[in-house]
């Protein structure tokens, strides 16, 4: 789909709307939001039928305020240079906002990766590597990239497998890329960092009743009606949690078009019947639409474009029936679209904010890189016992027992895993009444209170480097 304007023109156009509520001097708004550096790059690759194809790739650094930049890395034949820079925005906003001290980043290599075997794509991933260390857009003090679209714990593997045969000699060598199978560095629940973190963003939502309440909604996860655009990383885990917390998945829409049933769609079920390679059309529902867009405008509570950017805009946006709409991807609602959904009353909970979960994950990956230990390695055993010894106090000075399952559910200490789930709480929860309190005090919405907050950091650390003071 083309762009109604450019995406970075969009994301400009959200800052700038953020930027009124500042006195930020001119300049400094300007080195805010324009975009650093952009490296384009073209390699050969080598297809296995012994023919060189030519490839095209980014890694866009939009903002070095703060070091490393971060940013996901996509594959995806859509991929441009106004994406890569606006996606690249985004990340700085999102960092800043959450409190994760990098600057933005992004990357993107030009390929249809269904079109390319294990082989072919293992070579492309280990090029752009090899390509990004040639003019240092990779390394684990400047610029950490991480997946996206397309790119999972198979690609990363490679890209940090090259990098460290490339970098030999650091300690932090696995900091350089986040993302990364548990064997390489990587963290337990990161894989669904971006799907949790949708979910808490939008359970904080939902619990404040004063402004659920005014879209016509209960307050509370039970019962509500969520519809999702795609089913991938980030749309499947959050529609997993927002079952398990009981609301209800009534439909999905993929690639090949979308389905709904108002009885509920067992999403683990689709999508192990999707990952053998059917389409979501034989699976069984209600209704089955071959238009992929029209699964956006089904009756639901919540929706959840979890796909790619663009996807409300002016054309669709007057049809959408949810009350909240829930940008699990970047860049879903155009700003055209953003205006006709407030204007009808919808909450946005902004893509700047909601899915900030990943980056978030990957920068406690990146410390445990750099401390080279596993969280919890340290206090778990010593944590457990001493909860321990103080069940055994309690029981001495009360001459009591605790009941069955009371003693195991205390005496823990935290593993890696409960770290960063409660990490990742911390940050979504503290995120989002961060933002809804900027929004109330301004009047306006979660989207511009983001930037608003955003920019703000931003600025301020220019200001503490002595930079626009
Ligand atoms: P993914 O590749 O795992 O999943 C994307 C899904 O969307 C796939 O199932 C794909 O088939 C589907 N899809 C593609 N085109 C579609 C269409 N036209 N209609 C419906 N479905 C379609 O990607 P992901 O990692 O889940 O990323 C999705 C979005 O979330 C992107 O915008 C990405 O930038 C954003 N995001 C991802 C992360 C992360 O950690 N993975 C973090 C932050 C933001």
């Amino acid at each position: 789909m083309s762009h109604p304007i450019p995406f970075f023109k969009q994301v400009d156009r959200y800052f700038e709307r953020a930027a009124r509520f500042t006195d930020l001097p001119a300049g400094l708004l300007t080195q805010i939001k324009n975009c650093n550096a952009v490296y384009q790059v073209s390699f050969p690759v080598e297809r296995d039928d012994g023919s060189i194809q030519v490839i095209r790739g980014w890694r866009a650094a939009h903002s070095t305020h703060k070091l490393p930049v971060k940013g996901g890395i996509r594959l995806t034949m859509m991929a441009s240079e106004d994406e890569v820079t606006a996606l690249a925005a985004l990340m700085t906003f999102k960092c800043a906002l959450v409190n994760i001290p990098y600057g933005g980043a992004k990357g993107a290599i030009q390929v249809e990766k269904r079109e390319y075997s294990q082989r072919e794509l293992e070579r492309i991933m280990r090029r752009y590597t090899f390509e990004l260390i040639q003019k240092n857009f990779i390394g684990p003090g400047v610029d950490v990239p991480g997946p996206d679209m397309g790119v999972g714990a198979q690609e990363i593997g490679w890209m940090v497998d090259t990098y460290m045969a490339l970098v030999p000699g650091s300690v932090n060598v696995s900091g350089c890329i986040t993302g990364k199978p548990l064997a390489l560095g990587g963290i337990r629940g990161r894989v669904e960092a971006t799907g949790r973190g949708v979910f808490f963003g939008i359970r904080e939502a939902v619990g404040v009743p004063e402004d659920i309440e005014a879209l016509g909604l209960t307050p509370g996860l039970e019962g509500k009606r969520v519809v999702v655009q795609g089913l991938g990383n980030v749309g499947y885990y959050a529609c997993r949690f927002l079952q398990e917390e009981g609301a209800v998945v009534v439909g999905v829409a993929e690639r090949e078009g979308a389905i709904h049933d108002p009885d509920g769609i067992d999403v683990d079920a689709l999508l192990t019947h999707r990952e053998a390679g059917e389409s979501i059309l034989d699976f069984p529902a209600r209704t089955h639409m071959e238009r992929s867009l029209d699964g956006l405008e089904l009756e639901c509570d919540i929706l959840i474009p979890a796909a790619l950017e663009n996807q409300i805009t002016e054309e669709n946006a007057d049809r959408i029936q949810a009350r909240i709409v829930a940008e699990g991807a970047n860049g879903p609602v155009t700003v055209e679209a953003h205006d006709i959904l407030a204007r009808r009353g919808v909450l946005m909970l902004p893509d700047v904010y909601l899915n900030a979960g990943g980056v978030t994950v990957s920068y406690f990956e990146w410390l445990k890189n750099l401390s080279n230990v596993r969280f919890g390695r340290m206090n778990n055993r010593f944590e457990a016992s001493s909860n321990s010894r103080i069940l055994q106090a309690v029981e001495s000075l009360t001459g009591k027992e605790f009941a069955p399952g009371v003693r195991e559910s205390v005496e823990v200490g935290a593993k890696e895993g409960d770290l960063v789930d409660s990490g990742l709480e911390d940050t979504m929860v503290e995120g989002f009444h961060e933002i809804r309190e900027v929004a109330r005090r301004e009047g306006t919405d979660l989207r511009t209170a983001a930037y608003l907050t955003s920019l703000l950091k931003v600025a301020d650390t220019y200001g503490e480097r002595g930079i626009f003071p």
